[in-house]
């Protein structure tokens, strides 16, 4: 599987935003685990910028893999992606977290 071949398939898919087709231009490959993908990619249209796990296999069109609804992949995608801060962050807490739940969400 040649990076040129993902590139090519990517145009075959719009922005999840504004409906543009991503260009060949617009993907970065960050890398991939046998058939699955992660392509971090730019829509040149609305300016937003996601990140996008894609099962690709030879001789078929990619398949999106994602548990969002359409409505919350047009919430979330154009948010900041997770970083190292973020997951510090949900270390810090879940260190000192006793796992009582009913606590914390009855807490306002
Ligand atoms: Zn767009």
């Amino acid at each position: 599987m040649d990076e040129q071949f993902i590139k090519r398939l990517i145009t075959t898919i719009k922005c999840g935003i504004c409906g543009h087709p991503y260009e060949g231009s617009n993907v970065r490959i960050l890398g991939h685990r046998d058939d699955l993908w992660f392509l971090s990619v730019f829509c040149p249209a609305c300016h937003s910028q996601g990140l996008m796990a894609a099962v690709i296999k030879e001789g078929s069109l990619p398949e999106l893999v994602t548990d969002l609804t359409e409505e919350e992949y047009a919430r979330f995608y154009p948010l900041a992606v997770v970083g190292a801060d973020d997951v510090l962050d949900i270390h810090n807490f879940l260190r000192d977290f006793d796992g009582d739940f009913s606590r914390l969400f009855s807490k306002e």
